[in-house]
């Protein structure tokens, strides 16, 4: 019997992303990120249980471990440690892909248009009504799957297309912002609600993208989510986060607060998940670049720059070589 189910070390870089227990950044806090950064190595402990037991240099835990049995090891030397992604709006259920509309739309289709010839959320209520359960669990497992595969190991689901699967995200979040007024941002301010944004849906639908700079800017707590369905076909939130920064002026260091912690916040998650802290869930990136940052700057080669997804201590995934 191991003692520990996981060790990884020689690490360049550890984006804890928070180191202070704290649930949800805020406003300028988005863009500060805590990192464990050393030229000789940092190190990762899992528990049997799934959960991070010790974070630190290569040294000390090589001191304070010379004992233990690890079930599993791995030598990131040269490679950066994240958190898994956490995906803060998604609809994973469901049957009916719409591509045909995409080209109706980019040849210059209106919305009614599309209605009109039988496209539309109509279409995918109806695939989904008459599709059996199995087929749903069927997609929604094979559409969990690529979303490991593209980083992501926490999302939530919305039930949506007329469904009752998947839960409930409930008044500490709202999402699809792409019309949010001035005054609309400061009561989000005033309750403290984090905001969801979801950059592939302005970007897809060719609107304006929802003013993220501005709702950072007076202090919100901002989440990054997919919106993943049949109209918008994007399951990866290092897309998600590129588009974001680009499209949506934010920082890198805020897009991954974005698709993290605060993510975590907005499916009251984030006393578990979001962030590398001693008793969270170790649900881990390894990114097989110098600095983390190639996850979001390497748009469309997030497959080559993942070199391993862990969840709870396990892998789950791990790049072709
Ligand atoms: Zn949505």
């Amino acid at each position: 019997m191991a003692d520990f189910r996981l060790l990884i070390h020689s690490a360049r870089q550890i984006v804890q992303v928070v180191n202070n227990n704290k649930l949800v950044c805020k406003g300028r806090e988005m863009n500060q990120l805590a990192i464990l950064e050393d030229n000789n190595g940092c190190s990762i402990v899992v528990d049997c249980q799934g959960n991070i037991h010790a974070i630190g240099l290569d040294v000390e835990i090589k001191e304070r471990f010379s004992d233990a049995q690890f079930q599993e090891v791995i030598d990131a030397t040269g490679m950066c440690i994240v958190p898994g992604f956490v995906d803060g709006h998604t609809h994973a259920i469901w049957e009916g892909d719409r591509v045909h509309e995409f080209a109706m739309k980019l040849a210059g289709a209106t919305y009614m248009e599309v209605h009109q010839a039988g496209g539309g959320i109509m279409f995918t209520v109806d695939h989904v009504r008459k599709a059996p359960e199995e087929t749903l669990l069927k997609n929604f497992k094979a559409n969990a799957h690529k979303m490991l595969e593209a980083g992501t190991t926490l999302a939530e689901c919305k039930s949506g297309y007329g469904l009752d699967m998947g839960a409930d995200i409930g008044a500490t979040a709202i999402s699809h912002l792409e019309h949010v007024s001035d005054e609309g941002i400061s009561a989000m301010v005033q309750s403290g609600t984090i905001g969801v944004v979801l950059p592939t849906t302005a970007y897809i639908l060719r609107l304006e993208p929802p003013p993220t700079r501005k709702m950072i800017d007076a202090g919100m707590g901002v989440a990054l989510g997919s919106d993943f369905n049949p109209n918008a076909h994007c399951l990866a939130m290092p897309v998600v986060m590129h588009l974001a920064c680009v499209l949506q002026k934010i920082s890198l260091n805020e897009a991954l607060v974005a698709a993290t912690i605060n993510a975590a916040a907005s499916l009251r998650k984030s006393e578990t998940h979001g962030s590398i802290e001693v008793g969270k869930v170790a649900d881990l990136l390894i990114i097989d670049a110098p600095r983390w940052e190639h996850i979001i700057y390497q748009l469309g080669s997030h497959q080559h720059v993942i070199s391993h997804v862990i969840k709870g201590g396990k892998i789950v995934h791990q790049k072709r070589k």
